[in-house]
């Protein structure tokens, strides 16, 4: 698998590009990346890296909120018991008990750096998602938690003079030398190709949804780290497991917005075309059956009546009510001549997390010398087979405080040398016809939206490989200039682990199901998968 992936997707000479140290290099500026960079003290210097600018991140986007307990009738005890229950057996007990405990207190921070989370009664609104047993999700701007929580994240990072961020800047390799990770190499349109000489690095780049033909994630979210780590020989584990979300807006020419399960519970009902109600046929719980189940029930139910998505119908709801209770979704439906009072609302499943990632122990290490993780590129142990609502925001926060943490105290045990090291990468490009980026991208996302979506099986897995594999063959050994063809190797490379490690679990769990393995198999598959590269 891979084999003709070059160690560096571009040729670099230490002689011929500048140079930049820090102390704490930061690759990613959502929520995990910014909690790891006010991890470090104010003496040590911090620079984040992001690809985009400092708003665009899937954490930006994040809706419902940030699980924790908080309300005085609830205990760690039961949100540890929901998130091993909905992990299907591959949470590690040991790191699920450690976030949540952990939770009120990074909330607590948010609170502290200026975040407003929406109010009730005098204390903190908790809203109440899948899943859960309580109510236990704070939540700001109603269903914008992510917007408000950057914002002051994002103000506060700003203020501090020991970090410095570049945005629009491209991470494309980390750095190794005899073993360790020493940096990165980081291409910006003013400064060119860059290397960047840290004492400690922090992997925070996020999820890989873009790889899927459907998703929820916004552009930036094509799996960058999971492919540089993986070029850099870091352990990725649970690569099968990519949660969908059943309800994303599905109109022509309109971004893919979730449709928040929310209007599931106000008592939405999903349709087919021909207004069948047919989650009743699917499961006991209807509508409000698991994320997992209500996926699957709706890819089926387009294939029995050969219609590209469902409907979700309000109209039998008050027409009042639901324009107050969701004003946004309602605004963006009436851009494309929708009235959600009136019309069915078109919806289809969308890639929306990812699970798997570097393998990171509870401060947050990666298998790397030097090299640290946190957030969605990454395999914690907290969520196992399928992530409990509003889990994730919170990895974020309680592994960006520990990595950056201990990246900070392992960086201060090392003297400045302001030295490059005898680092090349003399490769270069002898094929020099044109390729068509955008439709092998296309191609690609709809091969693995087919192969690796909500359902898999094997021969449809064995069919993507070997496509995926012809075009890893032409594309990964060129070296392009610019981030297009950059994120069209990286996100070949992800596909790729994620075929992989789909096909190697051979039973259904979680998120993982597999038509051809319809059932859970504890005796051999209870466990986790991880991948390296060999050599
Ligand atoms: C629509 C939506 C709603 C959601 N709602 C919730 C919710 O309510 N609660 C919850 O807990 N979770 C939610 N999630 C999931 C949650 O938002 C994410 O898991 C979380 O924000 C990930 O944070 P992160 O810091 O790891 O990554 P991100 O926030 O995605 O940040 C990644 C960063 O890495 C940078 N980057 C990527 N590649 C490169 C590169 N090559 N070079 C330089 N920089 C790079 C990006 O520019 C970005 O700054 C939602 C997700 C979506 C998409």
């Amino acid at each position: 698998m891979l084999e003709r992936t070059p160690r560096y997707l571009v040729p670099f000479h230490p002689k011929r590009v500048p140079h930049r140290f820090a102390d704490v290099l930061v690759i990613g500026g959502g929520l995990a990346g910014l909690r790891a960079a006010l991890a470090v003290p104010a003496d040590q210097s911090v620079l984040v890296v992001t690809k985009g600018g400092l708003r665009q991140s899937n954490s930006n986007y994040a809706q419902g909120g940030i699980a924790g307990v908080i309300d005085p009738e609830d205990r760690f005890e039961n949100h540890i018991e929901d998130t091993l229950s909905v992990g299907s057996g591959l949470c590690d007990p040991a790191v699920v008990e450690l976030v949540v405990r952990e939770a009120p207190e990074r909330i607590g921070e948010l609170i502290q750096w200026g975040t407003h989370f929406d109010q009730a009664a005098g204390g903190l609104a908790l809203g109440r998602e899948g899943g859960h047993s309580h109510h236990r999700i704070v939540h700001a701007l109603g269903d914008a938690t992510g917007k408000e929580v950057m914002r002051a994240v994002i103000d506060r990072a700003c203020s501090l003079p020991n970090v410095e961020t570049w945005e629009n800047a491209f991470t494309l390799d980390l750095l190794t030398h005899e073993g360790r990770c020493r940096g990165a190499l980081v291409w910006g349109r003013q400064h060119g190709r860059t290397l960047v000489w840290a004492k400690q690095t922090i992997l925070c780049t996020g999820g890989t949804g873009q790889i899927y033909r459907e998703t929820t994630n916004p552009e930036v979210a094509t799996g960058d780290g999971l492919a540089i780590a993986w070029r850099a020989g870091v352990e990725l584990r649970d690569m099968e497991f990519m949660q969908f979300h059943p309800t994303v807006l599905y109109i022509a020419g309109s971004s893919r917005s979730l449709i928040t399960e929310a209007m599931r519970g106000e008592g939405a009902r999903l349709v087919d075309r021909n207004g069948h109600q047919f989650m009743a046929d699917y499961a006991p719980r209807g509508e409000l059956a698991p994320r997992d189940v209500v996926s699957r029930a709706i890819v089926t139910q387009m294939e029995r009546t050969h219609h590209p998505n469902v409907y979700l119908d309000l109209t039998h709801l008050d027409p009042e009510a639901v324009r107050a209770r969701f004003p946004g979704i309602a605004a963006t439906c009436a851009e494309f001549a929708l009235d959600i009072t009136r019309d069915w609302i078109p919806v289809r499943p969308g890639a929306h997390y990812m699970i798997g990632g570097a393998t990171v122990d509870r401060e947050g290490r990666t298998s790397l010398p030097g090299l640290w993780a946190a957030g969605e590129c990454t395999s914690s142990g907290l969520h196992g087979a399928n992530r409990l609502a509003s889990n994730s925001l919170l990895e974020g926060l309680v592994f960006g405080a520990h990595a950056g943490a201990g990246a900070a105290r392992e960086a201060a045990e090392w003297d400045d040398d302001f030295r490059a090291l005898p680092l090349v990468n003399a490769a270069v490009d002898d094929s020099p016809e044109l390729l068509d980026l955008a439709d092998i991208r296309n191609s690609l996302k709809s091969l693995v939206w087919r192969s690796a979506g909500v359902r898999r099986q094997r021969d449809g897995m064995l069919e993507a490989a070997d496509n995926i594999d012809r075009w890893c063959n032409y594309v990964l050994a060129r070296q392009f200039t610019d981030t297009s063809g950059w994120e069209l190797q990286n996100m070949l490379t992800v596909a790729r682990i994620i075929i992989e490690a789909a096909q190697a679990r051979e039973e259904t769990r979680g998120v993982h199901y597999r038509t051809d393995f319809p059932e859970t198999d504890d005796a051999h598959w209870k466990r986790r998968v991880s991948f390296r590269r060999e050599g």
